[in-house]
């Protein structure tokens, strides 16, 4: 099996060690795993930067990726965390370094950090998704340099009365827009089994959503526990597995130096 979205102590939110992880997946036997350290600028109401020194996370991945060759194969990537006023920063990342894979996710939508500054309660939910999906649907138009757009519903965990989102059917079209261009420019989406460790009973994105994706064509698809903690490292893929299949799903995607192979699930 194959994991790609991985943080770890390089991440400001991470605690597993780049070493542990790469332990925990060769023991658990997987063919090869996806370092995704964050990479967010600007990133809240403050405009921090939640960033780290992207040359000694080369040195350290690429060591470590050297010494564990034989028994696994290492790649080395980003989660950016894209918006509008960013694009040329993260373009001169993705030329001066040798990203193997590049997660495109939003987690700040106009200034708020939308873990942390309360943003789904400042309008109305439908207003609130509008915006939120709107931001994706331009940075995936807009900007140029990822593969993957990450945790499509990643909004959802921040809704603090759950029962404020509204059905999938009343903002699908926004969603409907992402894909479009998402499945225009051949890049990809993931599925992310994070959502079930904060707060949702479903993963990223929700079934309605990734049915929809596949209705529109969207084949290009990755796995991801989003691990934050060794712990949590490919957890769940058995049944993230079961409802990519259910769906209609044959292979998953892999990335190595940014280029794409379809692997059969
Ligand atoms: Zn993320
Ligand atoms: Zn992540």
């Amino acid at each position: 099996m194959y994991d790609f979205h991985l943080h770890t102590t390089f991440s400001f939110d991470a605690k597993s060690s780049p070493k542990g992880v790469i332990k925990t997946a060769i023991e658990k036997n997987f063919k090869a795993i996806c370092f995704t350290d964050h990479l967010d600028y600007d990133a809240n109401i403050y405009y921090k930067d939640y960033d780290f020194d992207i040359d000694e996370y080369f040195k350290t991945m690429s060591e470590l990726r050297d010494k564990y060759r034989d028994k696994i194969e290492v790649l080395i990537g980003a989660e950016f965390g894209v918006q509008p006023s960013l694009y040329e920063k993260y373009d001169k990342i993705a030329k001066a370094y040798p990203l193997d894979f590049v997660l495109l996710s939003i987690h700040t939508v106009e200034h708020h950090d939308l873990a942390k500054d309360g943003f789904p309660e400042k309008y109305e939910p439908l207003e609130v998704l509008k915006r939120y999906y709107g931001q994706m649907a331009r940075c995936v138009k807009e900007f140029d340099d990822f593969d993957i757009l990450g945790h499509i519903d990643y909004i959802d965990r921040y809704f603090k009365d759950k029962s404020r989102m509204p059905e999938f059917k009343d903002y699908r079209d926004y969603v409907a827009e992402v894909f479009e261009n998402v499945i225009k420019k051949d890049k990809g989406i993931e599925l992310n089994s994070a959502g079930r460790r904060r707060g949702l009973d479903y993963f990223h994105p929700k079934k309605e959503a990734l049915e929809l994706y596949y209705e529109m064509g969207g084949r290009v698809l990755t796995f991801g526990s989003d691990a934050h903690v060794e712990i949590d490292f490919g957890k769940n893929f058995d049944e993230v597995i079961e409802i990519a299949k259910s769906i209609g799903f044959k292979e998953l995607c892999i990335y190595r130096n940014r280029q794409r192979d379809f692997v059969k699930i």
